[in-house]
């Protein structure tokens, strides 16, 4: 079973409980636990973790029931334990080494042949570069043959100065003279990709030691290939003993993988997973936090996220003025309109409108080409309107309802779909009202059920 589903056997499980007026409380809760116990079982998470979930989320409801007075506070009570204890499930619990600015910070990467290393040495590259860091890739993988020219083509179509040998065959010596290069170079961060090899073998843990005795990282990522479902757990208990790596990133979420498996394997590790690959692309790589996953998993969307996101694609400005008025607690229509303006420009859609409040689970549904079509509507019914109906915060359309169908006209579609985008909009500003200052949680999940 795919994510998406998973997610929406959770909310069907749980939005039963909260219409069940017929059975008493503790069948109610019952029920809903056996419905997400067995959605999450067959997703592959793991059985401990699962059973774990379990008993918290009724021992939290049945103790907590006496203090909540009336079923509103009832339901928010189940909705808010549910969404806890999914954080909790795929919790790494430990914190990871994040760089910092001005220092030298040598980032090692670690990990089996395919899983995705390489590549998301290069995503990792760009995120940090497009944060201010001044950041190089170390090409330190002289093992598989054509290494050195897959990391050159990717940094250089993502501008990234790299450091590579075409002759050198020992990697130790190869990492050693990159990461002294570019530390002479005042870069920031310095990222080292290794070999790897089809499996587990004691020359590629031998050969790990050894680079990173050289190179002394501030921080190893071990990069796992997710379609492997639970058998994360063991590869990562592998590795962890040979080469003490602090975070994970785990690659091909974007596939048909039990993500929910390899999620639930790592957290059980107690290692941090600090982002996923999400496809191919450079851009499809997202920072990984507890919450916004569960928010995506259960299609409540994540306004975190989508701001992580674009911060790494879009326009710096856009990005700034966007933030800006989330800090304020607004979120108008020409944030709106700028940030779906930068997600046409990127890979597949249906990544990204799982961030947005309520789009992941309206777009479910349809294939990639009609959430395509569909978000370029959007575009439309935006260039439609005028500067101060952008720049406000939507309202101006409930006084003047004349002006929807005027929009929908000169964007070729109907009004209700004017009406749609705007719902859309008023969706993501209660949800930039509650970001507002900090505040997350419960206050933050408008969408939940
Ligand atoms: P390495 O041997 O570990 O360095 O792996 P590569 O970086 O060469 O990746 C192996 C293959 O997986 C390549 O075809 C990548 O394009 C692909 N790949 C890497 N990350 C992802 C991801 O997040 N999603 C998908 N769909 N493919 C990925």
């Amino acid at each position: 079973m795919v994510l998406a589903d998973l997610g929406k056997r959770i909310n069907n499980a749980v939005n039963s409980a909260l219409s069940n007026s017929q059975d008493d409380y503790t069948t109610t809760v019952d029920v809903m636990l056996k419905n997400i116990v067995t959605a999450l079982l067959e997703s592959d998470v793991n059985i401990k973790l699962v059973f774990s979930l379990r008993n918290n989320i009724r021992a939290t409801l049945l103790e907590s029931k006496s203090r909540s007075v009336n079923s509103a506070q009832t339901k928010k009570l189940i909705q808010k334990t549910v969404f806890d204890e999914l954080c909790h499930l795929v919790d790494g619990e430990t914190q990871p080494f994040l760089p910092k600015k001005r220092k030298q910070n040598v980032i090692m990467f670690v990990g089996l042949q395919g899983s995705g290393k390489t590549t998301s040495c290069t995503k990792l590259a760009v995120y940090y570069s497009k944060r201010g860091f001044k950041t190089g890739l170390v090409c330190a993988d002289t093992f598989r043959a054509g290494a050195f020219d897959q990391l050159k083509q990717n940094a250089i179509k993502a501008r990234i100065p790299f450091y590579g040998s075409y002759t050198e065959t020992n990697p130790v010596r190869v990492a050693q003279e990159g990461v002294a290069k570019f530390k002479k170079e005042k870069f920031e961060v310095i990222i080292v990709d290794t070999s790897g090899r089809h499996r587990q073998e004691e020359e590629l843990f031998q050969e790990m030691v050894e680079i990173s005795q050289v190179v002394k990282p501030n921080q190893t990522i071990m990069v796992l290939d997710a379609s492997i479902g639970q058998a994360a757990e063991q590869q990562s208990n592998a590795f962890k003993e040979s080469s003490d790596f602090g975070a994970i990133i785990l690659t091909k979420m974007d596939g048909h993988a039990k993500g929910g498996g390899a999620i639930s394997a790592v957290a059980a590790t107690k290692t941090p997973i600090i982002f996923i690959g999400t496809g191919e692309h450079v851009h499809d790589f997202e920072k990984f936090s507890p919450k916004s996953f569960v928010s995506k998993l259960l299609g409540i969307g994540d306004i975190e996220s989508l701001l992580e996101h674009f911060q790494t694609v879009s326009n710096k400005e856009d990005t700034k003025a966007t933030m800006e008025n989330i800090q304020q607690g607004k979120f108008t229509l020409l944030d709106f309109q700028k940030q779906m303006q930068t997600i046409m420009k990127m890979g597949p859609l249906s990544n990204i409108a799982n961030m947005i409040p309520g789009m992941g689970n309206m777009l479910n549904q349809v294939s990639e080409e009609e959430t395509t079509k569909r978000m370029k509507k959007m575009v439309f019914v935006m260039d439609s309107m005028t500067k101060q109906e952008l720049e406000s915060d939507g309202r101006v359309f409930i006084d003047q309802p004349s002006r929807i169908v005027r929009v929908a006209r000169g964007s070729g579609t109907s009004a209700l779909e004017v009406e749609m985008i705007l719902m859309q909009q008023q969706m993501m500003a209660r949800m930039a009202q509650s970001t507002k200052g900090g505040q997350r949680g419960p206050g933050g999940m408008p969408g939940m059920p």
